[in-house]
C-alpha cells in the first residue's frame, strides 16, 4: 500500500497503523519531507510566536511504529492502471492500493513574473525557509510587503507579517473582491477593523504582475520589495494526463469512502480532492476529519471489507490567528475575537502536533 503525501489524513492513518499494524500490507509513504510543517501554525511562526520546531512533525518516528517504510521524494507522475507512481529523481514505486493526501499545489505562472519574484505559501518549507531569509533582510532595511490573495491565509500571514517586522515595515494586501469572503459578513467586519488597527493597506483588485520593485494591479504600480503570494489553492498538474477521474478545474474526484470516481484502489484526502457528493471547502480542518475514515477504509479494502461512508461536518469551527495571540472564532454565523480565542487556537494546534509526536 502506497501512501502519497504525508497530509492531514494521512497522518492519522499512519497513528492507526501504530495503534495496529496492518497485516500482510507493505505500507510506504512517500513524502517531500522528513517532517511535516502544520500549516495552521505558519502563520505562528512568521508571526515570531513559534520556532519552526513547534510547527514540525518528524515522520520518521510515525512511520517506524506504524511498521511501514519512509521514502523522501515527489510524485511527478501517476498510473493508475498501471498500479505506479513516478518520483522526480526518476524511480518506479509500484502499489496495489495508493492513497493520495499531498495537498494542493499553487500555479506559479497565474501572475506574471510570480515564478521570478515572489514567495509562494506552498509549498510551506520553502516558504518558511524563505520568510526566515526575509525576516533578515528587513534587520538592514525597512522592507514593503504586499500579500496577495483576501481569503484565511492571506489575511492570517498579513497580519502575522505585520507583528514580526514591526511598523518600520510597510504591510498591504491586493483583494480581489470582499475579504475573507468564505466568512459570514461579522468576521469579515471583524476582519476589516484588525487590518485596520494593524496599520495594513488593503488594495481592492486583481494583481496581474510582480516584479522586483512593484507589484501591479491593472495600471497601477504599487512599491513592493516581498510579495507574498497566497491565491488559493490548484490541484498537482501531475494528476492531469493520469487517467483518474478528474473535476473541471483538476483535482481528483472522489465518493463518499473516498475512493476515486474512476479507479476503486485509489483513494484521495484533502485538498487535493474533492468529493462527487458534498463539496464542501477545502481546509485543514476537513482533511483532519477525514483522516479516521481513511485509515479505516484502507483496512477494509486491503482485507476485503464493506467500506464505510464519510460524513464531513456540514460546518466547521474556524479560528483565524490575528498575528498577535489573538483569534476571531466562528461557527456558522456566531463569531468571538480576543485572546481566549488565540489561546482556544493555539490549544487545538499544539495538541495536533502532539498527538502525532506522542510515542
Ligand atoms: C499559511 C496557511 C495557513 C493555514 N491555516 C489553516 C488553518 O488554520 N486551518 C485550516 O483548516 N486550514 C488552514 N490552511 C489550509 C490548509 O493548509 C490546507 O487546507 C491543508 O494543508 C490541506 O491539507 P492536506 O492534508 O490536503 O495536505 P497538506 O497538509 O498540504 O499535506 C500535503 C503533504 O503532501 C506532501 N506532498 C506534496 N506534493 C507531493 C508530491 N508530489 N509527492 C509526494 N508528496 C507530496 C507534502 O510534503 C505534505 O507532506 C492554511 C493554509 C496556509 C497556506
Amino acid at each position: 500500500m502506497l501512501l502519497l503525501g504525508a497530509g492531514h489524513a494521512q497522518l492519522a492513518v499512519l497513528a492507526a497503523l501504530g495503534r495496529e499494524h496492518m497485516p500482510g500490507a507493505q505500507v510506504t509513504l512517500v513524502t517531500t519531507h522528513e517532517r511535516q510543517l502544520y500549516s495552521g501554525m505558519v502563520p505562528g511562526v512568521v508571526a515570531r510566536r513559534f520556532q519552526v520546531e513547534d510547527a514540525a512533525i518528524p515522520l520518521a518516528p510515525l512511520v517506524q511504529r506504524a511498521g511501514a517504510t519512509l521514502r523522501i521524494g515527489r510524485a511527478v507522475a501517476i498510473d493508475p492502471g498501471a498500479r505506479a507512481v513516478t518520483l522526480a529523481d526518476g524511480a518506479r514505486i509500484e502499489f496495489d492500493v495508493l492513497s493520495i493526501n499531498t495537498g494542493p499545489s499553487l500555479d506559479r505562472d497565474r501572475i506574471a513574473g510570480a515564478r521570478e519574484h515572489a514567495l509562494f505559501v506552498r509549498p510551506i518549507e520553502s516558504f518558511v525557509e524563505f520568510w526566515q531569509r526575509t525576516r533578515r533582510l528587513a534587520h538592514e532595511r525597512p522592507l514593503a510587503v504586499v500579500v496577495v490573495g483576501n481569503g484565511a491565509a492571506g489575511f492570517e500571514l498579513t497580519l502575522s507579517v505585520r507583528h514580526d517586522l514591526g511598523p518600520r515595515a510597510s504591510v498591504a494586501m491586493i483583494s480581489d473582491g470582499p475579504l475573507l469572503p468564505a466568512y459570514p459578513e461579522a468576521v469579515r467586519e471583524r476582519g476589516t477593523r484588525a487590518l485596520k488597527r494593524a496599520n495594513v493597506q488593503v488594495l481592492p483588485g486583481l494583481c496581474t504582475a510582480v516584479s522586483a520593485r512593484h507589484v501591479e494591479i491593472g495600471p497601477m504600480r504599487v512599491a513592493c520589495d516581498v510579495p507574498i503570494l497566497a491565491i488559493g489553492s490548484d490541484p498537482p498538474t501531475w494528476l492531469a494526463g493520469s487517467g483518474l477521474a478528474l473535476d473541471a478545474a483538476g483535482f481528483v474526484r472522489v465518493g463518499a469512502t473516498l475512493q476515486s470516481a474512476s479507479h476503486p484502489h485509489v483513494f484521495a484526502t484533502g485538498d487535493v480532492s474533492v468529493r462527487d457528493d458534498d463539496k464542501h471547502p477545502r481546509s485543514g480542518v476537513y482533511a483532519v476529519r477525514a483522516g479516521p475514515a481513511l485509515a479505516l477504509n484502507l483496512r477494509r479494502f486491503v482485507a476485503g471489507g464493506e467500506l464505510q461512508p464519510h460524513r464531513p461536518p456540514p460546518r466547521s469551527l474556524n479560528l483565524l490567528s490575528l498575528g498577535d495571540g489573538r483569534a476571531i472564532a466562528s461557527w456558522g454565523e456566531w463569531s468571538a475575537q480576543g485572546r481566549l480565542m488565540g489561546w482556544w487556537k493555539d490549544h487545538i494546534d499544539r495538541s495536533f502536533i502532539a498527538r502525532y509526536r506522542a510515542p
